[in-house]
């Protein structure tokens, strides 16, 4: 069995020309909104406006309901993973739209308090840029214990901090103060600095997981966004440019924050392409391995199902198959075979004599005597205590005979020599059976074996009785 793909390794330069290739496209689709905010700077007339409030309402209305689902489903994932990064998207998101909010409810304000209406967006973007920077530098932290993940006073007093940051933002709008440029511009330009010091820290950690990726795009967008609302003037379509990027950006951070929940509910547990190919050959080695584990075990099974473990001879189950095989072969062509039934002569004496240790060595050498004077497709079977059985496949009873004649001979000329060095004179006796001739089942074929080894006994002992 092999692996289910297997890629050619291509040449080195082409290698890390594509994967440059890579970076670069990825760099150059995060920089798209650059491309779109040096157009509207050099070719447009920054006078132009587009001032529709109800426009801008449903906006922003829209984006407040799109907000508060992603704030939802990233919190999910922060549940079930406990990221801290992914308790820090959750607090920007839900920072964003509560801040935010104000500035979609005042846009009717627009005309005689316009700070009222402006400083809002800024102020949201101020806020879920510093924590979205926290959870950046939050990445690969360890999981939050799951009891404290779903306490509820840690998001009770962050949803006050936001309502205070709303009053405060709203006592400066009100203030003398609020016209001054470096107000909106500390703002707007606090939140441009952290997105971007949010993507160059995300460089510098050289953090690659395909989120990541996702996160490093939306956050070069809100510092685009950013960029664009400092170069644009309420209601102009530099300003309605800034409010696109800032939306193509929650899009797909959103995106991101949905494929986690999806998959692992995790930013940094999502796999690469590259990585899971690698992971994939992995896991089907080590199946393979176990496959193959699991075969060598099965043998064994089936090995150890079959034999005695005493002697290595084939066991009486085993035995009584292979008959069965050789029955069935032997209606099929003809071909005759016979049965010995072997047991071994006053056999409770050598017990007695020398001690059931000296005894079971004797049942091993006698099974070895048995294996020499057999033929190689002849197989013997333990069937009792000291009670054989020998298959003799294509054997009619004289063949038997010679061979039931061999064993025994080797069995009573020489004594066994088993391990403790003893030499132990034994003998035995033995009856055959021929299929066919003496009868066509396995029942009747070994009763008439055992009734000749029987008579092989009692005319006694070490002799073969064939009919
Ligand atoms: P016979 O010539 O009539 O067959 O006499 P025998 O003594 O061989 O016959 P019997 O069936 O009375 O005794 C068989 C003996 O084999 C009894 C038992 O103690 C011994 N025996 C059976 N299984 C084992 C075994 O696994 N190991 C040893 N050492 N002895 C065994
Ligand atoms: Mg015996
Ligand atoms: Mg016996």
């Amino acid at each position: 069995m092999s692996t289910t793909f297997s890629i050619e390794e291509p040449p080195r330069i082409i290698a890390a020309l594509t994967r440059l290739y890579s970076v670069f496209l990825v760099i150059g689709f995060a920089l798209v909104p650059a491309y779109l905010i040096a157009y509207l700077a050099f070719f447009q007339d920054p006078s132009l406006k587009f001032e529709n409030h109800i426009f801008h309402e449903v906006a922003i209305a829209a984006a407040t309901l799109e907000g508060l689902f992603v704030t939802y489903v990233t919190w999910r994932c922060y549940l079930s993973s406990g990221e801290p990064l992914l308790r820090w998207l959750t607090l920007g998101f839900l920072g964003f739209v509560l801040v935010y909010l104000p500035h979609g409810a005042f846009t009717g304000m627009a005309h005689h308090n316009i700070w009222l209406f402006l400083l809002y967006g800024p102020a949201s973007r101020l806020v879920m840029s510093v924590l979205l920077l926290a959870g950046l530098l939050s990445y690969h932290r360890v999981p939050d214990p799951v009891d404290r993940r779903s306490k509820p006073l840690p998001w009770l007093l962050a949803i006050a901090a936001f309502v205070v940051i709303d009053v405060a933002v709203g006592v400066v709008a009100n203030s003398p103060i609020a016209g001054d440029l470096w107000v909106r511009l500390s703002m707007e330009g606090g939140a441009l600095v952290f997105s971007t010091l949010n993507v160059v820290a995300l460089m510098l950690r050289r953090i690659r997981s395909p989120l990541m990726l996702i996160y490093g795009i939306s956050i070069t967008s809100f510092a685009l966004a950013s960029l664009a609302f400092i170069l644009g003037k309420p209601w102009n379509h530099m300003w309605w440019l800034a409010h696109a990027i800032f939306a193509a950006g929650f899009f797909v951070l959103s995106y991101g924050v949905v494929q986690a929940f999806r998959t692992t509910q995790s930013f940094s547990a999502i796999y690469s392409q590259e990585e899971l190919m690698a992971r994939l050959a992995e896991a089907m080695a080590r199946t393979e391995s176990a496959l193959q584990e699991l075969q060598r075990t099965n043998h064994k099974l089936e090995h150890l199902a079959s034999t005695d473990p005493l002697t290595g001879a084939a066991n009486r189950r085993e035995f009584i198959q292979q008959v069965e095989v050789e029955i069935a072969r032997a209606r099929r062509d003809g071909a005759p075979f016979s049965l010995l039934a072997l047991d071994l002569d006053h056999f409770k004496l050598i017990n007695d004599n020398y001690g059931h240790q000296v005894g079971d060595e004797v049942l091993q050498r006698f099974v070895q005597k048995c294996l020499d004077a057999i033929r190689p497709y002849d197989g013997v079977a333990r069937v009792g205590g000291e009670e054989f059985m020998v298959l003799l496949p294509k054997a009619a009873l004289e063949v038997a005979r010679s061979i039931a004649e061999r064993v025994r001979g080797a069995v009573a000329t020489e004594e066994l020599y088993t391990g403790t060095g003893r030499a132990v004179a034994v003998t035995v006796s033995v009856g055959i059976s021929e299929f066919g001739r003496d009868g066509d089942t396995i029942d009747t074929l070994l009763r008439v074996a055992d009734e000749r080894l029987y008579r092989a006994k009692h005319s006694g002992r070490n002799r073969v009785v064939a009919a």
